[in-house]
């Protein structure tokens, strides 16, 4: 994405038109840790990159009732995915945010492996930004400010503390779930899901970005990977934390890989300068090097 003003007025259009209704193509790039919902049960927020109709431009699917879709519409990170989008119902006025319109509308078009050169060529694409200046904008325009973005990681290290486990008003949300069937929630949501589960840690990411002056940033880490890596250790005797410390340090942010973060900020209007590491994106940089090639060699 260039940053000239013909591609900014080009992505605001766009934009205008996703609110309006339509189908759009997403390359899934954000998926969530679940938490409960009180409409669905629990959910989930998708985010990625609207690769057709262009331009590319970053959006935001929420809420996504994830874990009690049919399974043929539960697609994967680095998909490629249609799906028919509208304005979001509750005031929600970031300018990346959508809602889904029909949940079992959901195409999965396309699955891209880390050797996809598809892959590689939409991250490529994408315009990076730092946490400094997504902050700052937030706090400057806390509604129409850029609320998801791409950053470089500069001496990235994880933090890993106890989890608090769900708040109270999140407890009772799920308690007045329990009595209750998924299918009486709309005949939208077909699965029934077990009770979600509090994982026992939370993490942290403490980096500087790329902001001359930058001092530090701690985020919390909302990948649903975080979620799901601590469920599998549990369920095969592991030590959860060294399960993460491996993961989300060790791998992640090894020196061989070309580490980004994508943050989110959150939906209520007085956090929204509060950002959150969504989601890692960790090519091994031997990769993008190859699919840098062949994208070279096509033209
Ligand atoms: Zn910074």
């Amino acid at each position: 994405m260039s940053a000239d003003r013909s591609s900014a007025e080009d992505v605001f259009l766009a934009r205008q038109d996703d609110r309006a209704g339509r189908r759009i193509q997403v390359f899934i790039v954000v998926k969530t840790a679940p938490t409960p919902s009180a409409k669905y049960v629990d959910t989930v927020c998708v985010a990625g990159l609207v690769v057709s109709p262009g331009p590319l431009r970053w959006v935001r699917l929420y809420p996504v009732p994830f874990r009690h879709l049919d399974f043929e519409r539960q697609f994967r990170k680095y998909s490629i995915i249609e799906v028919d989008v509208a304005a979001p119902d509750h005031g929600d006025g970031r300018p990346e945010s959508l809602k889904v319109k029909d949940f079992n509308r959901i195409t999965v078009l396309e699955e891209t492996g880390s050797d996809s050169v598809r892959r590689h060529e939409i991250m490529r694409d994408v315009e990076p930004t730092t946490a400094c200046v997504l902050y700052s904008g937030a706090k400057a325009d806390p509604a129409g400010a850029t609320s998801l973005g791409l950053v470089a990681p500069i001496d990235p290290r994880i933090e890993v503390a106890a989890s608090k486990g769900w708040s109270e008003s999140q407890k009772r949300t799920i308690e007045a779930h329990q009595d209750q069937l998924a299918l009486d929630l709309g005949a939208e949501l077909r699965r029934d899901a077990p009770p979600l589960e509090s994982p026992p840690f939370q993490a942290w990411y403490v980096y500087r970005c790329e902001t001359d002056g930058c001092r530090e940033h701690r985020q919390g880490i909302l990948d649903w990977e975080l979620t799901a890596l601590q469920r599998r250790a549990q369920k095969e005797g592991g030590d959860a934390r060294s399960w993460i410390k491996e993961r989300f340090e060790t791998i992640m942010l090894s020196r061989e890989r070309s580490t980004r973060f994508i943050l989110g900020n959150q939906a209520a209007g007085h956090k929204r300068h509060t950002f959150s590491v969504l989601s890692i994106y960790y090519p091994k940089r031997e990769a993008v090097n190859r699919a840098m090639m062949a994208l070279s060699s096509l033209f």
